[in-house]
């Protein structure tokens, strides 16, 4: 039966592959942003599709539809977004949350938010399993996104516990694709826009910290998957790509995958800026029989050819 399915963050890297994966699947997509790090570019190709909507809307105020089932995407995930407003990216996390949550107590509707493996912030527990409760520096410069995302928790299991909300938690670890901003600045951004120019790869610190990158269309289906799951699985769950790289072996694939003629420089660290960072998945195997399929350097080639089109 078709569904009708809200998205907020609908116009941004996640929220577009989602719409679109949704739509695929022979649902009804509302797709709900503010636009502020997402684009009405993400999602014009769904324009003409009849069961389609695009609304303009912040998730800090109250929001009213009848819908089954809702994605909480809305929120900015790269770093230098997400700090330019510090206090913004805290509200629109709990507020955020606060709204949706009421809306689908409100209208009986599943609710799934997407959490970060930066509620682990840098951790001292390596893989980073769902009991393991984090170390996060509460008043440094991460905080915004990862405390309001540990508050948005919160939030969700305290619906579920006091309202029996039907909601379901993902931590989403590093993910890249097509459509991801050329200029947020997140890593597989920067490096493969820099190397399609030839300007030199910046690497923060001395690129020995490591992270584990999934490809979007892996995650896509552990969203959805999740979503699938009965009242009585709640999450929090891991979806991520156990393989993890350091910052060096991943300019490295860039420089070699793009042939460009680019060098490494090394600048510094930011402040709280994890060390490592690798999803123990076995709860998402066991749970959703879900495991990542695409290897880095297969979803490289990929994100490349995209970028290849955006970059001039
Ligand atoms: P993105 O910045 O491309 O998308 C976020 C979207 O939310 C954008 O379209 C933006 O305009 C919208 N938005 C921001 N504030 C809003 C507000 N107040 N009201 C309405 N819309 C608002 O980032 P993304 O990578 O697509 O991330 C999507 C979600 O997944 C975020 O919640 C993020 O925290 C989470 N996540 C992403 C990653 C990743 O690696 N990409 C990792 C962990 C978690
Ligand atoms: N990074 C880097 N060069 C860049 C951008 C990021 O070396 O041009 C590093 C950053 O310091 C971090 C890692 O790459 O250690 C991942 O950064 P990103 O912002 O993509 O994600 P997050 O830190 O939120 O995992």
């Amino acid at each position: 039966m078709r569904k009708k399915i809200l998205v907020t963050g609908g116009a941004g890297f996640l929220g577009s592959h989602l719409c679109e994966r949704l739509l695929n699947d022979g649902n009804e997509v509302v797709c709900l942003d503010n636009y502020f790090t997402g684009q009405k570019q993400n999602v014009v190709h769904l324009l003409n599709h009849p069961y389609f909507e695009l609304i303009r809307h912040d998730v800090t105020m109250p929001f009213f539809i009848e819908v089954d089932e809702i994605y909480n995407l809305a929120c900015p995930a790269s770093p230098i977004h997400y700090q330019y407003n510090a206090i913004k990216t805290v509200k629109t996390s709990v507020m955020g949350a606060i709204n949706m949550l009421g809306l689908a107590k409100r209208i009986r509707a599943k609710i799934l938010q997407a959490s970060t493996s930066e509620v682990y912030g840098d951790p001292e527990v390596h893989p980073q399993v769902e009991s393991y409760w984090g170390h996060v520096n509460p008043i440094g410069i991460r905080a915004c996104y990862d405390e309001g995302k540990r508050c948005a928790e919160t939030l969700f299991v305290n619906y579920h516990r006091q309202n029996n909300v039907n909601i379901k938690i993902i931590r989403i670890f590093n993910t890249y694709g097509p459509r991801m901003h050329p200029h947020d600045g997140r890593v597989v951004s920067n490096f493969i826009v820099q190397a399609l120019q030839n300007q030199d790869i910046t690497i923060f610190g001395d690129g020995m910290q490591t992270r584990s990158f999934q490809y979007v269309d892996d995650l896509i289906n552990g969203m959805i998957k999740m979503m699938a799951t009965g009242n009585d699985f709640t999450g929090p769950v891991n979806i991520g790509n156990p393989n993890e790289f350091t910052m060096l072996e991943l300019a490295e694939k860039v420089i070699r995958l793009t042939g460009c003629k680019s060098k490494i420089i090394f600048e510094p660290l930011p402040a709280d800026d994890p060390m490592q960072r690798q999803p123990n998945i076995s709860l998402a195997k066991e749970k959703l029989n879900w495991e990542p399929k695409i290897e880095l350097e297969e979803g490289l080639t990929k994100t490349i050819e995209y970028f290849r089109t955006v970059v001039k």
